[in-house]
């Protein structure tokens, strides 16, 4: 008999996945983070409470989202301080998009605010995307990101290494005005400002 929202636990995790595709996706992802950082490997003992199926309408492929603070946590803790919580994820691909897409949520989950501060990104969504892909390579997945980077879109998913961007700044001189900064993000996964912030293009202004 077919039991929905079966539970099991992989390499110590509790996960209601359904498919034998996602299952062993994590099983692999698990086990490499274990046998590369397995510091990293108990704190995600720690910090995921679970790893579930989910579908989203608009594009989202996988979330972390953490558990609420309870009253008496307010205060004493950083809001970005890692904090257990769930993992979500889409279960509709094959197996390599499923190891770059469950890493890559399982580095968020282990992200702290030193990994965030040490992003130097200008956008709080940034430094927790290039943080949740730090991760992901650092524990061999590289590959796996970088496949899944081509059907990510990047507004959403935040800026990648060798990646040039541009964003708006507030003028120096004048904080009412705004000027174009550009950056460059490094192989370590820092936002490197790159020059001086420039005026606007007459077509910028106008957008
Ligand atoms: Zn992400």
């Amino acid at each position: 008999m077919k039991r929905p929202n079966q539970r099991l636990r992989i390499l110590g995790i509790q996960s209601t996945l359904k498919t034998p595709v996602a299952r062993r996706a994590l099983r692999i992802v698990l086990g490499q983070i274990r046998a590369k950082s397995p510091r990293d490997f108990f704190r995600l003992q720690d910090l995921v409470l679970s790893v579930r199926p989910r579908k989203w309408n608009d594009g989202t492929q996988g979330e972390f989202v953490k558990a609420k603070l309870r009253a008496d946590d307010m205060g004493t803790l950083d809001r970005d301080s890692p904090r257990p919580g769930t993992v979500f994820v889409t279960e509709d691909k094959g197996e390599p998009e499923m190891i770059g897409l469950l890493a890559h949520e399982l580095g968020h989950a282990c992200t702290t605010r030193e990994d965030l501060d040490r992003r130097c990104a200008p956008d709080g969504e940034w430094a927790s995307e290039l943080s949740a892909d730090w991760y992901a390579y650092k524990w061999g997945f590289g590959r796996f990101i970088s496949r899944a980077r081509r059907t990510r879109q990047w507004s959403h998913h935040g800026p990648t290494p060798g990646m040039w961007i541009e964003d708006v700044c507030p003028d120096p001189k004048n904080p009412s005005r705004v000027m174009m900064a550009r950056y460059k993000v490094s192989r370590r996964f820092r936002v490197v400002e790159v020059g001086k912030p420039r005026r606007l293009t007459r077509s910028e202004l106008a957008r």
